[in-house]
């Protein structure tokens, strides 16, 4: 067995395809000078017919994913004629009088290292878009065909994959997808999201364990793969299968409905994005507006270290549109803790060190271009302005006098904005919830970040294996902070969400609704799942769960509790506890 992280639900039983992604490498070559023309022409021509080829692809992937999906194409399309690749690629050629192949392998090398070397989850994966590209016009320098090619119904198990491959290898039926590399936010598990095909990355060895024509089995719910199955597992996963896609499409036709508990009580499902090519997701899963726009992706862009407020603003301003008329809530930049920072420091402790909101206060230069792009997009439709990593008041109270000063600087300019973008808070510090009620005078909403409020309540460290058995989102003591929070809310009258992942853990929604949050936001694939239990419970059972949720001395007695009881109401979910299932 192989464990790796599950970044596209699902089950997939087939053959493995060993799918070795051939990247060649280019012999340096001297050119005489009467023949450098002929060289640029070569590299001209390959750089066309990469063009074409892009072209194709984006078609092929307008055609079955939508307009949105095409951007990651339309980047890499861009990339080809980037102003610092290629006329560096024209000049090492002339200057250095070698053959183009060579030219774009040295170049574009060069530029990938830097890229991958920065520690940016984001640049790294521009840095995976410039290989498929290098590799593209090399391929073509030598009249190469596309090798983007597998067998039909395998699994396709491989060192990495690009956007492009997997978008080619979909029109072969394939049933999944498995690599050594790659993490949840890589083009790779986006694509595959988007396409249905369960896939797993990062094993770190997969392509050491199999060999092409093995039986896989690869649970996209857990993240295992394992390797030629004996008859009682391939039993197991082949009801595993049934039973997943049965609950697959029954979550379809929960999508129109509305998630309403048995008692009439409305629940917001709102979706958590970080990149344009996810916001097909919201008509897909029934999202209602955005809770939690991530910025830091968004944010940083092939190699500059942060992009400029126009840039900015056209792509909030798409992303408001895609959710208008519901709202967008726009993330502050979050830098700091295990999220890069472009400034290169280095902190002992950096949770608890210079992060979110606390970066951005003092750095006006980041800030303010933020600031402005996101009230510019708040004349297209509506959007809420939150702010990550707040400890104290007077954060808020900064905030608020720049935000003042930025929409005073807008409106002389002439310049169209919401004057009245609601400005909220994450509650994700306990000194938040312990002071809701100072909290909740001076902001516009809460949204409850348990990811963070869990490692800073529990002192243990969202990233670190050595104590992940000590993290317990349901711990009674972040259960109390939550309804501190939520009564807070309630007695200010503003709405509170909560967005972290406990969001999508089906024995904690009724428990969160119990503790009075009134809207969840989350990845968009599990809410079809959410609303299910949802739909089956009562807010008075939520309340009496609870209940003994705030007072339970023993985690495994009450996992035992919520297991029954969704076992009881919410029927076909509970298979799938040990691992999120969604559509
Ligand atoms: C959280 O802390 O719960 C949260 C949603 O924010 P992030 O995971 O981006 O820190
Ligand atoms: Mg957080």
């Amino acid at each position: 067995m192989v464990k790796g992280i599950a970044v596209s639900p699902g089950i997939a039983i087939g053959p493995a395809y060993l799918y070795a992604r051939v990247s060649f490498d280019v012999e340096k070559r001297s050119i005489d000078s009467k023949l450098l023309k002929n060289e640029l022409v070569r590299f001209e021509d390959a750089v066309r017919r990469s063009e074409r080829d892009l072209k194709k692809i984006i078609s092929i992937t307008r055609e079955k994913l939508g307009e949105n999906s095409v951007t990651i194409f339309e980047a890499q399309m861009l990339m080809l004629r980037d102003q610092s690749l290629y006329p560096e690629v024209v000049s090492c050629i002339e200057n250095s009088r070698v053959n183009a192949g060579f030219a774009v392998q040295s170049v574009m090398t060069k530029h990938r290292r830097m890229m991958e070397a920065s520690g940016s989850e984001y640049l790294r994966e521009r840095a995976n878009d410039l290989l498929d590209i290098q590799d593209r016009i090399i391929r073509h320098l030598r009249r190469g065909r596309i090798l983007s090619s597998v067998d039909e119904n395998s699994i396709v198990a491989s060192e990495n994959l690009t956007a492009a491959d997997i978008i080619l290898f979909s029109r072969r039926g394939i049933l999944g997808c498995v690599t050594d590399f790659g993490g949840p936010t890589s083009h790779v598990s986006i694509m595959a999201r988007a396409l249905h095909v369960p896939a797993i990355v990062s094993t770190h060895g997969i392509t050491n364990e199999v060999k092409s024509g093995d039986i896989l089995i690869l649970d996209g719910i857990t993240g295992e793969v394992i390797v030629n199955p004996d008859e009682e597992t391939l039993a197991h996963y082949v009801n595993k299968r049934e039973r997943y896609s049965r609950l697959v499409q029954e979550d379809k036709a929960l999508v129109p409905l509305p998630a309403e508990t048995l008692d009439g009580h409305h629940v917001g499902l709102q979706a958590n994005l970080e990149l344009r090519e996810e916001l097909v997701q919201l008509a897909e899963y029934g999202a209602e507006g955005i809770g939690l726009y991530r910025t830091e992706m968004a944010l940083l862009m092939e190699g500059r270290a942060l992009v400029t407020e126009t840039e900015q603003f056209s792509q909030y301003l798409e992303v408001v549109q895609a959710a208008s008329p519901a709202a967008t809530t726009f993330r502050i930049l979050d830098l700091g803790g295990d999220k890069m920072l472009p400034m290169g420091n280095r902190e002992h402790n950096p949770f608890l060190g210079w992060r979110g909101i606390r970066i951005m206060l003092d750095k006006m230069e980041l800030l303010v271009p933020q600031l402005r792009a996101m009230l510019r997009a708040s004349a297209f439709g509506p959007v809420r302005i939150l702010l990550p990593m707040v400890s104290s008041i007077r954060e808020v109270r900064s905030f608020r006098a720049i935000m003042d000063k930025t929409m005073e600087e807008l409106a002389a300019e002439g310049v169209a904005f919401d004057p009245k973008v609601p400005m909220g808070v994450m509650v994700e510090v306990p000194s938040v919830a312990l002071a809701a009620d100072q909290f909740a005078r001076e902001t516009d909403f809460f949204s409850i970040g348990t990811n963070d409020l869990t490692q800073y309540v529990l002192a243990v460290d969202r990233g670190n294996d050595l104590v992940a058995h000590l993290y317990d989102e349901m711990h009674p003591a972040v259960l109390q902070l939550i309804q501190m929070t939520t009564k807070a809310a309630k007695a200010a009258g503003i709405p509170v969400s909560l967005c972290g992942e406990l969001a999508t853990n089906m024995r904690a929604i009724p428990v969160l609704l119990g503790l009075g949050v009134e809207t969840f936001s989350a990845s968009p694939i599990y809410l079809p799942g959410m609303k299910r239990v949802i739909r089956a419970m009562k807010l008075s059972e939520g309340q009496a769960l609870a209940k003994k949720a705030l007072i339970a001395s023993d985690p495994a007695e009450f996992r035992a509790v919520m297991d029954k009881w969704l076992e009881e109401h919410a029927c076909g979910v509970s298979f799938f506890l040990d691992g999120k299932h969604s559509a």
